[in-house]
């Protein structure tokens, strides 16, 4: 059976919340380049993260949401699955692993255009925060939404990450700052990702900042974190991992260790804001063996060699620098020439951030950081996936892992990071359902 993208598009549900069953066998053919990035186990540092093992007139064959191979098409169409699969002719597109956006905060309601155009005047990140905008300026409208109200913003965030090829996205809470605000926030996110065909990996991140009616008593509101709010997102296995904003004006090193030692009793993975605006001790967080310390801009010379020593992936996230119109982007040669892992993501938010595209964070990352365009697909990939704990699912083309894919409008895998401001995903698939295509 063999259909063109073209009417494979006007095929796709328009109902968001439908339930998704994953589709019939896939075959994409004659993909010129296939990008598989197979053959780790670990995160990519250095030489290896320009490794994409790219096959030429490539072919996937997906069924029952895996891969079921991946070779030179004249071998993949051998199959015997192949005969009864809808087979797509990729042969003016680069095919790749589906997107792994390892740091994203959807859940929100209301973009902050009154902090955008104060930025503008002059006024700096902290100056907004300092005035009431900022995080706390997102407060309101989470806490007087209904859940229903939350998922149908997350879910309309995860159909527009999948149009840019993004098929597996972590998703923090982090804008209602109360008990009953942060479980809200994470039951919308659970509800959001039982209908996209993609994967979220959900985030508690009460400690974001502090909340206003705490301002005066700063350790109470980090008690009601680590004994009210981590508790009970571990009792209804509402998050699979604990986040902290490690940050002057947030929370300090004492307080983030004592939130992710607690979050480790309830065997829950941790991770970290850190060094965005300040350095910080690196040391202090790495004894908890976080899945990934994001930012990063401020990192010390000191840390780098733990870093690089350590399981930890670096998370940069260069729209936020784009979107503060910063001159400084966080360091990505000396991390990536020292050894350290390192990895791509949106940090899609509304005060600094607004962005769902992750070919637009390649691009960022290759223009701003001077990452090469194979290592930023590497980054934007496999290392996400290694950043979420997932790599053994996601983040390469292998038979066995989750058939999550991305296909571009391109014949080389460069022009991913070299076109920007337009969209050139055409399709993407998560565990080998159809998702959005533009
Ligand atoms: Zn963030």
């Amino acid at each position: 059976m063999k259909i063109s993208l073209d009417s494979r598009d006007r095929e796709l549900p328009s109902n968001r919340s439908a339930v998704r069953v994953p589709s019939s066998p896939i075959l994409l053919v004659h993909a010129a380049q296939l990008l598989t990035l197979r053959g780790d186990s670990g995160a990519r540092r250095g030489a290896q993260l320009r490794e994409l093992a790219i096959i030429e007139d490539g072919a996937v064959l997906t069924a029952d949401g895996k891969i079921v191979a991946v070779e030179a098409t004249d071998q993949v169409s051998r199959h015997e699955l192949a005969r009864n699969a809808e087979e797509i002719d990729c042969s003016h597109n680069v095919v790749l692993p589906g997107f792994v956006d390892s740091h994203t905060h959807p859940a929100f309601t209301t973009p902050r255009l009154i902090d955008f155009e104060k930025r503008i005047d002059g006024a700096s990140y902290e100056d907004i925060a300092a005035a009431g905008g900022g995080i706390r300026s997102s407060l309101r409208g989470v806490r007087e939404s209904s859940r229903d109200e939350l998922t149908s913003h997350i879910v309309g965030a995860l159909e527009e990450m999948a149009v840019h090829g993004t098929t597996t996205a972590e998703a923090k809470s982090g804008y209602g700052l109360s008990v009953e605000a942060e479980l809200k926030s994470l039951e919308a996110v659970r509800e959001a990702a039982r209908q996209w065909p993609g994967t979220v990996v959900p985030t508690l991140l009460g400690a974001h900042v502090v909340p206003p009616e705490f301002h005066d008593n700063r350790e109470e509101y980090v008690r009601i974190v680590c004994e009210e709010m981590m508790p009970a997102a571990a009792k209804g296995n509402l998050a699979e991992f604990v986040d902290v904003f490690c940050e002057r004006g947030a929370f300090t090193m004492e307080q983030a260790q004592r939130i992710l030692r607690t979050a480790v009793r309830h065997q829950l993975g941790v991770r970290a804001h850190v060094c965005q605006l300040t350095p910080a001790d690196l040391g202090s967080l790495l004894e908890f063996h976080p899945a990934s310390l994001d930012h990063m801009d401020f990192v010390r010379d000191e840390d780098i060699a733990a870093l690089a020593k350590a399981d930890t992936v670096a998370t940069l996230l260069p729209a936020a620098n784009y979107f503060l119109g910063l001159q400084s982007f966080p360091p990505a040669r000396k991390l990536i020439d020292s050894g350290v892992a390192v990895a791509l993501a949106t940090d899609y938010n509304p005060g600094t951030a607004p962005t769902t595209s992750m070919p637009f964070v390649l691009s960022a990352a290759c223009t701003h950081m001077k990452m090469s365009p194979a290592e930023a697909i590497s980054a934007a990939t496999y290392n996400g996936a290694c950043a979420l704990r997932l790599q053994s699912r996601k983040g390469s083309l292998e038979a066995g892992k989750d058939a999550d894919i991305a296909i571009f409008d391109a014949t080389d895998y460069r022009e991913l990071s070299y076109w920007f401001g337009v969209n050139r995903c055409r399709q993407s698939i998560a565990k080998g359902t159809w998702g959005s295509g533009r």
